[in-house]
């Protein structure tokens, strides 16, 4: 395998060449809270990196990747974030469903669907959940039936916060397929196309202005009998399998990213003169020492497993991101909430999107609960 300095040097390289004309128009654009910019040419760029070789970096090469380690792929989303490429617009085909199908499913289902996922032809949005079952996602409600014949499955139920739904050709969706069966038990993970009558897509206003969520409703909607992956019945098992997919190596990544936004913020401390503030001196160096102790906490697991270091990483990134929008908001001062040209700046937005970055992935709540069931040993908390 290639020396991962090497490989570094070459996607450097790569991006130094690539990102340029009408591509490098879309340098820092995408993310979460801005998926609406220039999708469609954000969707151009994911398919020129595709057929470059330079997606599902991680995926084995008789899947169609490239079969390169953790450090790889960390190098790869260093100099990502470093030359400011855009958002990529198939992060959960690439990262959490290929990842499943490979553990997962069968080789119809492999080949069926890993090359729409690795060619960014086919985008995939995620439904696990629902109004009554988020945090307590075994609570799903949303039934599948196989017809008589065996031929189909009839979907009915909704979704929520569906993440892309709108800009989706498929959803997996975890769905209760045993008639009476309770809690993890009796689910099943389907594979459903979106453009169908059984299928409506609303999309929700968040506080950002945007719709990056969905409410999905399921009446009658319809996938074919053999699109279940892992056995009808055990859908819990690889629902819980795709979520550890969702931890991914692009944390070192996103570090990046928050060590740019951070830097902007001390350059705006310092125009506007908020940096004389001691507080917001203060503030500012503490969120760079906080950044600092994010990245020495993902190099050192990097490559080993620890109880509960997925839980961790989340609360770490998580508090420390939304920090961050509610320091930029002290340093702009009043200004914070005047709209000058009718829409948030950037500083507004990452404000309000951070919001979110403590509930979405697992609440901070949900992450402390497992710490201390599964690392602390406490005794586990009473469900009513
Ligand atoms: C931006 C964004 C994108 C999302 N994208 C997707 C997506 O693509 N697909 C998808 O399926 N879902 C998605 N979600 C949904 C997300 O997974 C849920 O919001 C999350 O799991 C919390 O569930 P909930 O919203 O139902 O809140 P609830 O579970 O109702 O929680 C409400 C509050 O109660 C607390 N709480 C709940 N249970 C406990 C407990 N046992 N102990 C202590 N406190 C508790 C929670 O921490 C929270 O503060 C997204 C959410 C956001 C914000």
């Amino acid at each position: 395998m290639q020396q991962v300095e090497e490989f570094r040097a070459e996607v450097r390289a790569w991006l130094a060449d690539n990102l340029v004309g009408e591509f490098g128009k879309l340098k820092g654009l995408g993310g979460p809270g801005r998926e609406h910019e220039a999708f469609d040419e954000r969707m151009a760029w994911n398919r020129h990196l595709a057929a470059a070789g330079l997606t599902c970096l991680g995926w084995p090469v008789e899947h169609g990747g490239r079969g390169l380690s953790v450090a790889h792929r960390v190098a790869f989303y260093e100099e990502y974030a470093r030359a400011d490429a855009p958002d990529k617009v198939n992060h959960l085909g690439e990262e959490l469903l290929g990842p499943t199908l490979i553990a997962f499913g069968t080789p119809e289902q492999q080949q069926r669907f890993l090359p729409g996922i690795r060619n960014v032809t086919e985008l995939w949005c995620q439904g696990y959940s629902e109004p009554g079952a988020g945090s307590d996602l075994a609570n799903v409600a949303t039934t599948a039936v196989l017809d008589d014949v065996g031929e189909q499955w009839h979907i009915n139920g909704q979704k929520v916060w569906t993440s892309l739904a709108h800009l989706s050709q498929w959803c997996f969706v975890v769905a209760r397929t045993e008639k009476g069966s309770k809690r993890h038990a009796g689910l099943s993970y389907l594979l459903v196309p979106l453009d169908q009558p059984g299928v409506q897509i609303r999309p929700i206003v968040q506080l950002t202005g945007t719709s990056e969520f969905n409410e999905v409703f399921f009446d009658d909607a319809v996938t074919d009998a053999d699109l279940v992956v892992g056995q009808p019945g055990d859908g819990w098992r690889v629902a819980m399998g795709t979520l550890t997919f969702e931890r991914g190596v692009s944390t070192l990544g996103q570090q990046i990213r928050y060590a740019r936004e951070l830097s902007a913020l001390v350059a705006l401390a310092e125009r506007n003169g908020a940096a004389e503030d001691p507080l917001i001196r203060e503030r500012l160096t503490r969120a760079w020492v906080g950044l600092r102790a994010m990245r020495s906490y993902a190099m050192a697991t990097m490559d080993v497993e620890q109880p509960g270091q997925d839980n961790v990483s989340k609360l770490l990134w998580a508090n420390w991101h939304r920090g961050l929008g509610e320091l930029a908001m002290d340093v702009i001062g009043p200004a914070g909430v005047e709209l000058p040209g009718g829409e948030f700046d950037e500083w507004q937005r990452l404000y309000l999107f951070t919001r979110s970055d403590t509930i979405y992935g697992g609440s901070n709540e949900i992450q402390r609960n497992i710490i201390a069931e599964r690392v602390l040993g406490l005794p586990r908390e009473a469900k009513g």
